[in-house]
């Protein structure tokens, strides 16, 4: 249908028309894992803020910081390892075998009526161990990736494949949550969970002395009085400006 001749100058337009569209997905590709970079850093800073600011620096009990120092590391080991597999366990696709065949694959696309293409679909899942139909009586089929989706396999647009035992797609962790990682998932919400519960609960009698006990804290020592002599201290240093200026102004006249 296309005209002849017209082929080179045509693949040149696809070219250009193409790369707006492959920028795009660069830019969504990289924005995908702003939520994840979101996660390590308030985890990171989490880290700093355990370990050397209550650990180090604020209890001053050894057999405490050992204590709260070894249980800290251990679910925080287990919890960055957790979120780790989540992210990079790939997602587990159907295998080859849930492929249509070349032969199959041109005569689908030849058909336009989905009766007869429902009917080469059928002849394919004949011989698979397992194939789901929808409400209709229809083989489930993925005209994206090409094959026959089984018992709860669905099409993920962010991963662009069809995932076995898909959950969900996960954006704190820019990966689908499936057959191949929902272990991984599951423990990555446990341990997050122990992690955050111990941090709290460790943390919450400091926290309540610090907000109780401000004036004894190094940071807070500037009491009202300092203040006070502070505001005294810049308005005189307005005044003396406010008079130097009007000097510098009689003298000028003066000369
Ligand atoms: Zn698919
Ligand atoms: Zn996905």
């Amino acid at each position: 249908m296309a005209p002849a001749g017209g082929g080179g100058g045509g693949g040149g337009s696809a070219a250009r028309k193409m790369a707006p569209s492959h920028v795009l997905k660069c830019c969504q590709k990289v924005l995908a894992w702003v939520p994840v970079a979101f996660i390590a850093l308030v985890v990171a800073w989490s880290y700093y803020a355990y370990v050397v600011e209550l650990c180090v620096f604020t209890i001053t009990s050894t057999g405490e910081k050992v204590v709260y120092l070894v249980i800290f590391h251990l679910s925080f080991v287990m919890f960055v390892w957790s979120y780790w597999k989540t992210i990079f366990t790939s997602p587990a696709s159907p295998s080859n075998e849930f492929c249509l065949s070349k032969t199959d694959k041109e005569q689908y696309e030849k058909e336009e009526r989905p009766e007869s293409q429902q009917e080469i679909l059928r002849r394919a899942a004949k011989d698979l161990p397992v194939y789901t139909t929808t409400t209709s009586r229809a083989i489930r089929y993925c005209d994206r990736c090409q094959l026959i989706k089984p018992d709860r396999c669905h099409h993920c647009s962010a991963c662009d494949l069809c995932v076995l035992k898909m959950d969900h797609h996960c954006p704190w962790v820019n990966n689908c949550v499936g057959f191949s990682n929902y272990k991984f998932f599951l423990l990555f919400l446990f341990y997050s969970l122990l992690y955050c519960l111990f941090v709290a609960a460790t943390v919450l009698q400091y926290f309540i002395k610090f907000w109780t006990k401000l004036s004894e804290h190094p940071c807070f020592e500037m009491d009202l009085t300092k203040m006070a002599s502070l505001l005294d201290a810049a308005k005189t240093y307005g005044r003396f400006l406010e008079m130097r200026k009007n000097t510098g102004c009689y003298l000028f006249l003066q000369v």
